[in-house]
């Protein structure tokens, strides 16, 4: 080829990528501004879990290894003890219950089997993203971390968005 000609190949194709650039430029932006934007997610999101409490603020865990038998990662370590003091005085909803219960990020990989494995519905996924940290041992999340990550997820710049409305989104 010419090099006259090599040079109208050249501008066509800037030409022809140029005219991509500036139909994308009227579009509604994709980019969120996170987090001074907030961000949607799908309410079937899998992230990071939390541990339920019942309409008593009793804790729902009984320590009974479910969810750590199921989990594929070996992910989950639990320590199981009991409660003998009454109901009322416990903060546990059964006499036995979780003394420890962890969850190491480092090996997770967020299928959602020990939710799905849980008789006692006291293990979630929440919509958590926010999960990097800076050292290894900060990857594994203790029972008293856990137990609280519904509240500090409300915190969080999040519109969670009902599954029903994924099909709108898709298009
Ligand atoms: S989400 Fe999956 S990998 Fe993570 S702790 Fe649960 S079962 Fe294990
Ligand atoms: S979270 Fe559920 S499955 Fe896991 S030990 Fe507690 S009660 Fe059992």
């Amino acid at each position: 080829m010419s090099l006259l000609g090599e040079v109208v190949e050249n501008v066509k194709a800037i030409v022809k990528g140029l005219k991509v650039t500036l139909s994308y430029i009227p579009k509604e932006k994709l980019t969120n501004q996170y987090p001074d934007e907030p961000i949607q997610i799908f309410s079937a999101y899998r992230g990071e879990h939390y541990l339920n409490i019942d309409e008593n603020g009793k804790e729902r865990c009984v320590a009974c290894f479910l969810c750590s038998a199921a989990c594929p990662a070996n992910a989950i370590y639990i320590e199981a003890d009991e409660d003998l003091r009454p109901y009322e005085e416990r903060s546990t909803r059964e006499e036995r219950f979780a003394k420890v219960y962890n969850i190491d990020y480092g090996k997770c990989i967020l299928c959602g089997f020990c939710v799905e494995a849980c008789p006692k519905d006291a293990i979630k996924h929440g919509h958590n993203f926010e999960m990097a940290v800076t050292n290894f041992a900060d990857l594994v999340k203790d029972k008293t971390y856990l137990l609280k990550n519904l509240e500090r997820e409300s915190q969080l710049p999040v519109i969670i968005i009902d599954e029903t409305m994924r099909e709108k989104y898709a298009k």
